[in-house]
């Protein structure tokens, strides 16, 4: 209210309030709450010195102790005791009322040490009397500006209040001269100046410290905050991933099952509803994935696997993987290698990542253009004897995208406009799981667009670089070995062998044993680890496919004991073991590898996926058309 009434004068006095009245009355409780510990203590001190007077004149015989004068110091410290006490129970009263409450404690003071200096020295010279009055003055004044944290009105009033007490008493002092009264207003006023510098000093100190609190406070909130929210958002990409990993397993089964139907019987209309079916597994597949591949990537579990390739045919194979779907859209796809020096021979990433990269980045191209083009060119300039840059630009002739859009394209789960997911599909997070790989890779990606003319996503990388060539071209871990190797799917017509089969879930062990059973190997089942290992100490299996995750005994635990028995039993020959596993994070390939399995196949797995490898272990008889 004071603030509102006189604004300008308290301004031109120096004080500074917040422009935050919130913060300026947080301010003033915090100030005042300092205020009232430093008027209890004032208290307690009074009332010991006017005790201390009253016994040391007593003691010393110059003063009766139960005279008058003695007994209103005494009656002074009493009430300092109590009112002190008072204080000390009640600070937030006090606090609420601090301008009152010290006003009426340095009024009593003032007017108890100047009566009773008055009453002391009525005899004594005027030299004296100025002395006792004026040093009672000056201390009071200093401690009142100083540290008494009192609004600059308050301060003045009491200022002024002093200063009439001082006068009044003073004059009162016989023989005291004009000199006498004049050096006391000087005194007075001297002190007055002092007290009110102390005054700003402290409560521009104080509004510093204040604001340092508050930062630091602030800061440690946000950090807080910021800890809080990368918790839920480690929670929230953990829960899907659990989930993505939990629907995987029926999936398993949806797939299977559908690829186990025999098309040939259906009408064209069972066909057709097969044909979607089968198609939605799929896209609920690609979904699940992407929500995998970018929970592992958040959790920072993607470990790198660098290699020598030939970047020409990482840019070849994108486009052949997507040359079908454009000739569907009537739109043209076409890799552009011409830039890649005729002497470089390979590059050292790791170059299945970088499929995934460039595969994403080509079916988006692909899936958001009707007409006209899409154009994968890749450059390499060469930096040093060693180094070179990778540059791949995947440019469209599609929709484009919108400039605002451009610096949020690569956060997860965006899209353009939520009416594309419904007409285009997808997650949002193909971008994001692009960004999280080319940064692991020490590389940039970026997009540039113009709308109704087309969009460039371009990926820029730095790898050491070959100019020989290699005979042996390591692939990534992430890719199965196999792959480029094996006759394509409708080619592979039988094979035999015994296939021990160990999987506790029902469903997916019927389909996995008609699909084996389709691809013409006999098919013996396991329901878990214990009855897997029994049944390969009495037979003789061409390859064992194992479930990792079953009730009773996992299958790494099964695989130790069988390494272990086929160590024990030399005459055995080593059994392969295919691992089933429904985690599909890169390191549980190497897991099972390094838990004694050959092989790798994540659920769900098709017939193809599931002749695929075992064609490494078994005896096959291949189809050509
Ligand atoms: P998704 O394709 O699964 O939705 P992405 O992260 O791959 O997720 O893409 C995010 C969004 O960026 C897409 O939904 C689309 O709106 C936009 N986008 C990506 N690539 C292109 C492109 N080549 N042309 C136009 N828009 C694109």
């Amino acid at each position: 209210m004071r603030m509102a009434t006189f604004p300008k004068l308290l301004r031109a006095l120096g004080h500074r309030g917040f422009a935050n009245q919130q913060r300026e009355q947080e301010f003033q409780v915090g100030f005042r709450s300092y205020g009232v510990r430093f008027l209890y203590i004032s208290c307690m001190v009074s009332a010991m010195c006017f005790i201390a007077f009253w016994l040391t004149n007593g003691l010393l015989g110059r003063r009766d102790v139960w005279d008058a004068t003695q007994l209103i110091r005494l009656a002074v410290s009493v009430v300092f005791l109590v009112f002190g006490q008072l204080v000390q129970h009640f600070k937030s009263f006090f606090a609420k009322h601090y301008s009152v409450s010290l006003s009426i404690f340095v009024g009593i003071s003032t007017l108890a040490t100047g009566y009773i200096a008055y009453r002391s020295q009525v005899a004594a010279s005027a030299i004296s009397a100025y002395w006792t009055l004026t040093t009672a003055i000056v201390l009071a004044t200093l401690m009142t500006y100083g540290f008494a944290r009192l609004q600059a009105l308050n301060t003045l009033f009491l200022g002024g209040f002093m200063m009439a007490v001082a006068l009044s008493f003073a004059s009162l002092v016989p023989d005291y001269n004009a000199a006498g009264y004049q050096r006391m207003v000087i005194h007075l006023i001297a002190a007055n100046a002092l007290g009110y510098m102390l005054y700003r000093f402290s409560m521009s100190r104080e509004r510093k410290l204040f604001l340092q609190a508050k930062r630091k406070n602030h800061v440690a909130e946000l950090r807080r905050m910021k800890a809080q929210a990368e918790t839920a958002d480690r929670a929230k990409t953990a829960f899907l991933a659990n989930m993505s990993h939990e629907i995987r397993t029926p999936m398993n089964g949806v797939i299977g099952a559908l690829s186990m139907l025999n098309v040939e019987n259906l009408t064209e209309r069972d066909r057709l509803f097969v044909k979607s079916a089968r198609d939605s597994a799929k896209n609920l597949l690609h979904v699940l994935n992407e929500i995998l591949d970018f929970a592992k990537l958040d959790a920072q579990k993607v470990r790198l696997a660098a290699a020598a390739f030939d970047p020409r045919d990482t840019v070849v194979s994108a486009c052949e993987a997507f040359g079908a779907i454009a000739l569907q859209k009537g739109i043209q796809i076409r890799g552009d290698i011409s830039d890649i020096p005729f002497e470089l021979r390979t590059l050292m990433a790791d170059e299945g990542k970088l499929r995934q990269v460039l595969l994403n980045l080509v079916s988006n191209a692909v899936k958001f253009t009707q007409q006209g083009e899409v154009i994968v060119s890749a450059r390499v300039n060469m930096l040093d004897a060693e180094t070179a840059t990778l540059t791949i630009d995947v440019s469209d002739t599609g929709m484009g995208i919108p400039e605002s859009a451009l610096d949020r394209l690569f956060q997860p789960f965006f899209q353009v406009d939520s009416g594309s997911t419904r007409n285009y599909g997808g997650t949002g997070l193909g971008l994001a799981i692009c960004k999280q790989i080319v940064e692991e890779m020490g590389g940039t990606i970026s997009a540039r667009s113009v709308i109704g003319v087309g969009s460039t996503f371009e990926l820029q990388l730095d790898t050491p670089f070959s100019t020989e060539d290699s005979t042996s071209v390591e692939p990534s871990s992430g890719e199965p070995q196999f792959k480029d190797s094996l006759p394509p799917y409708d080619q592979v017509s039988s094979m035999t062998g015994h296939v021990l089969l160990v999987e506790d879930n029902e469903v997916n062990a019927f389909i996995a044993s008609m699909t084996l059973e389709s691809l013409g190997v006999t098919c013996h089942q396991a329901k878990n680890g214990a009855i897997a290992v029994q049944m390969f100490k009495d037979n003789v299996y061409n390859v064992i496919l194992m479930d990792c995750e079953m009730p009773v005994m996992d299958g790494y635990e099964a695989v130790r004991l069988i390494r272990t028995i086929e160590e024990q039993e030399p005459h055995r020959p080593h059994t392969p073991v295919v691992a089933l596993t429904a985690h599909a994070l890169t390191g549980d390939r190497e897991l099972c590898l390094q838990k004694g399995m050959d092989d790798y196949l994540t659920k769900p797995f098709d017939r193809h996926a599931l002749a695929m490898a075992l064609s490494n272990w078994l005896p096959t008889t291949v189809n050509c058309p």
